[in-house]
């Protein structure tokens, strides 16, 4: 039985990744005209899809997301607020107090005209009514004719939304005030890759869409100022800051004005509207245009014009860094809850201290490249686009600092990974986003642990190959989905390191690393792999003349070296928990890791002083 198990458990774990035909991806074009009556937040919408089956497979269903339909009482949204450990405490009241919390769905209190909704008036396929079933969040198409491997199909809907009132990232009239934020706010087509359909209800995160092109018509009060995903194709009918002010503007004598945006090759189309945004654009030379849109309040509206700067600084590092932003344009916009990510643009928090707002605007911007053009699943992989944004977020921190101390730049990171990898509560990275136990768990584990995947990669293949693999990984990559495996085989292309390994062990398990030096006399050295996780070890020596002397142990499995100036000791093998060298020197001091980047989860151990 246990025989049968393992060879079970270790097909799947092939499987996780595996992509053995040649890479494709399905494309839509979305066609959509949206009326928005801004005094009841109701909408009507017509969509027009073109879906393109690049896939080697008939399709007989399609799936598309409501997500609005989440802000009703009873969604899964709801129930799992309501049974969590630890909810979200912006989408909850907290009826009892902060040590005894009684939680109250903020979601469950919701009445019929504060709801979100989307409401599927009509849908044709090709001209041709099609069945249609509504579940949860999920639409459910099922079609009457199979779109074909390498065929098109139309679809022409026509739908109803209501915004609802502000709980989590969408919606109306938050607690900064915005009248309207706009994201996942329309029948959106969900992926099919090659694991086949991805139709996740809206539970808490994250996002996964079709790549294509966006073609949005806006009818909305004339006095909003919206800002978001695509260039406005008609900037002097609207003004509001778009309009070449050398050429007259042409505003039509009505009460709504029309807002027209073509986006290529994204996917996803938020916005944001209210009647006082104020709205300013600063030029990234030789890059893109920044537009913020933001409260007029004469609070908060310094901390904005402070922030401009360091967003084209920040851009300006995170396109050295990782490679060019693709798009003429991105809009950072007080979107009145947290920050999230979207195509072009950034909703986030307004009325906020301006470190915060600082900080806030580089996570939201580097998500532009992981996340909105490495299109990773999210839902799947929260640790691909969370981590590795948040590790070129704390070099853009180290990059703009005064501080001129030099400290372990990733101090409260590991520190934080090692409290969940101590505390039984951590899970393995493969866990589906919303199914892990606790937000605590998905949070460390996606931002901190996701993260020290790529800083704790730069110690096993070197800081170089880090840098180099991290350019690659993008070139290669924008534009496409890409996996965990193939990180990592960015990595091992550039590095000539195998590292199987270190993806099974970090992502797919909770294995720890703890290295220990046992014992040290005269000239040799005893260490011992405590933990389950194994690594390549770097070690500095102090003899008793002062002088000091580096040492690398690779691990055996690595089948390859990083490049070093350390001397370059016999490999590691995993098998082997225990491993001893012998020094040309009598040894004072034995340190592991001087450079803080292995995460051991106990240091007191690593450093050993002969008395
Ligand atoms: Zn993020």
């Amino acid at each position: 039985m246990k025989k049968i198990i393992f060879s079970i458990l270790s097909l799947l774990s092939i499987s996780i990744y595996a992509q053995n035909h040649t890479y494709w991806q399905q494309h839509v074009d979305y066609t959509m005209e949206i009326d928005m009556n801004v005094e009841n937040y109701q909408f009507d919408g017509k969509q027009t899809l073109v879906y393109t089956n690049n896939s080697p497979d008939d399709l007989n269903v399609v799936f598309y997301h409501l997500q609005f339909n989440a802000f009703q009482p009873g969604s899964e949204m709801d129930m799992r607020l309501q049974n969590i450990s630890d909810p979200d405490g912006r989408m909850v009241n907290n009826l009892g107090t902060k040590e005894k919390p009684i939680y109250e769905s903020r979601i469950s209190k919701l009445t019929p005209d504060e709801i979100g909704y989307q409401k599927i008036i009509s849908l044709k396929q090709n001209g041709k009514t099609v069945k249609y079933e509504v579940i949860g969040t999920i639409l459910k198409v099922t079609l009457n004719s199979p779109i074909k491997a390498g065929k098109k199909t139309t679809f022409d809907m026509e739908f109803q939304g209501q915004v609802p009132v502000q709980i989590r990232r969408s919606g109306r009239n938050n607690k900064e005030g915005v009248a309207l934020s706009m994201a996942q706010w329309y029948p959106k087509l969900a992926e099919y890759d090659f694991e086949g359909w991805h139709a996740n209800e809206y539970i808490a995160r994250e996002f996964y869409g079709v790549w294509g092109d966006f073609d949005v018509t806006i009818h909305i009060d004339k006095n909003y100022t919206i800002g978001g995903t695509g260039y406005l194709q008609n900037p002097q009918e609207v003004g509001h800051g778009y309009e070449d002010s050398t050429k007259k503007l042409k505003l039509p004598k009505k009460d709504k004005l029309t807002w027209h945006f073509k986006a290529p090759n994204v996917h996803d189309f938020t916005w944001a509207a209210d009647p006082d945004y104020v709205h300013d654009m600063k030029q990234v030379p030789n890059g893109a245009t920044l537009h913020f849109l933001y409260k007029n309040k004469p609070e908060t509206m310094e901390n904005w014009k402070k922030m401009q700067d360091e967003a084209v600084k920040t851009m300006q590092f995170f396109n050295k860094t990782v490679g060019a932003y693709p798009y003429k344009q991105y809009s950072i916009i007080q979107g009145g809850d947290g920050g999230m990510e979207y195509g072009m643009c950034t909703l986030v928090n307004g009325d906020v201290k301006l470190s915060s707002l600082i900080g806030t605007m580089r996570h939201e911007m580097a998500h532009s490249w992981f996340q909105f053009v490495l299109a990773t699943n999210e839902i799947k992989y929260s640790w691909m686009d969370e981590g590795f944004t948040s590790y070129v977020g704390t070099l853009a921190s180290k990059e703009f600092s005064n501080n001129e101390e030099d400290t372990f730049i990733f101090d409260r990171v590991y520190k934080t990974y090692t409290y969940i990898a101590t505390s039984g509560k951590d899970e393995p990275l493969t866990t589906q986003a919303d199914r892990f136990n606790t937000n605590m768990a998905f949070s460390i584990g996606s931002y901190y642990k996701g993260q020290i995947f790529l800083s704790q990669l730069g110690y096993i293949i070197g800081e170089d190959n880090l840098e180099k693999t991290i350019k690659k990984y993008y070139s290669d990559f924008k534009f496409k989905h890409p996996n965990p495996n193939d990180i990592k085989r960015v990595a091992e292309k550039v590095s000539g390191i195998q590292l199987e390994w270190y993806l099974n062990e970090w992502v797919e398990t909770t294995h720890t690393i703890d290295y220990a030096i046992t014992s040290v006399s005269n000239k040799e050295i005893k260490l011992n792999r405590i933990g389950q996780m194994p690594m390549p070890i770097d070690l500095t020596v102090t003899y008793t003349d002062g002088t000091q002397e580096n040492f690398y142990i690779p691990l055996q499995m690595m089948l390859g070296e990083k490049p070093t100036k350390a001397n370059v000791l016999n490999t590691w093998s995993w098998g082997n928990p225990n491993y001893t060298f012998t020094t040309s020197k009598t040894i004072q001091k034995v340190e592991i890791d001087p450079s803080l980047l292995m995460a051991d989860v106990d240091r007191s151990n690593n450093i050993y002083e002969v008395k």
